[in-house]
């Protein structure tokens, strides 16, 4: 499967050259880029932008991305948030197929999770490791732990004493904003963005980490300010209480740094467990 996947793939994409106007980028400007160190510190920071080496899903298979992306959605609405997070690729299908309202994934839509799963992401710009290699990888319900009132879960052991050693320092102005993700609540986010980037693999890859690469699938988690809202996710984090405490107590141990070489935008609030 991931050979024949891996053969197909060069198929699925184009250069953002090559993008028709119709989707390639009419409300983002783009920026010729040139290679090097300078180069990519640069996309890491002006990550929400398209370059002229952008590497596009091809346009025939934007709608497999729209549809299963939707498809997710209405799953995600029908298991809860909380349940979301957990659930595995087998589950998903069987979900799909158990309810008129969402309908079964088709062999397409199937074959299209797979080719992203299992795709080289190098070529569009993520360099970091894969822990998750099984795109049916599970999640075993008795090794998390659901943390009250915030929807999510963490890992018990290392993730769950380290939240619990953050809390007791900064109080309850600290909050767990994601935890434990599954490969289909990461597809989730990850397709998400995808779609809003109007198929740009580069650009989405640039927000967060596709499928099977990111690692609160397997313990990472991350915190924000209480009432901050979606500032927690971006760099004015950093002028937070809650970061600056962080940071002295010596706990911030990025995963994706200001000038990391993995070709991730810095994010200040991923407390890196593993
Ligand atoms: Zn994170």
């Amino acid at each position: 499967m991931q050979r024949r996947t891996f053969l197909k793939y060069t198929a699925f994409l184009i250069t953002a050259a090559a993008a028709p106007k119709a989707f390639a980028k009419p409300c983002y400007a783009t920026f010729r880029s040139d290679s090097g160190v300078r180069d990519r510190l640069v996309k890491q920071k002006f990550f929400d932008v398209v370059y002229d080496d952008d590497i596009f899903l091809a346009k025939d298979k934007l709608p497999l991305l729209k549809t299963s992306l939707r498809r997710l959605k209405k799953i995600q609405r029908t298991v809860g948030y909380a349940n979301f997070s957990l659930l595995d690729f087998d589950e998903a299908l069987k979900i799909g197929k158990s309810y008129a309202s969402i309908g079964p994934f088709s062999r397409q839509e199937i074959d299209f999770l797979e080719m992203i799963f299992y795709s080289q992401v190098k070529d569009y710009g993520f360099m970091g490791e894969k822990p998750i290699k099984n795109i049916t990888g599970k999640i075993k319900k008795s090794r998390v732990k659901k943390i009250r009132s915030t929807g999510n879960y963490l890992y018990r052991g290392r993730a769950f004493e380290l939240y619990r050693t953050i809390r007791k320092e900064l109080g309850t102005q600290v909050i767990l904003t994601s935890g434990v993700r599954s490969v289909m609540k990461q597809f989730l986010l990850f397709l998400n963005k995808a779609e809003k980037s109007r198929g740009n693999l580069s650009m989405a890859s640039r927000s967060l980490a596709p499928p099977g690469y990111s690692f609160h699938g397997v313990g990472d988690f991350d915190v924000g300010k209480k009432g901050y809202g979606i500032y927690n996710f971006t760099e004015k984090f950093t002028g937070t209480n809650v970061y600056r405490r962080l940071a002295d107590l010596g706990y911030l141990k990025f995963r994706y740094g200001p000038d990391n070489n993995l070709g991730v935008r810095f994010e200040p609030w991923h407390i890196k467990v593993i």
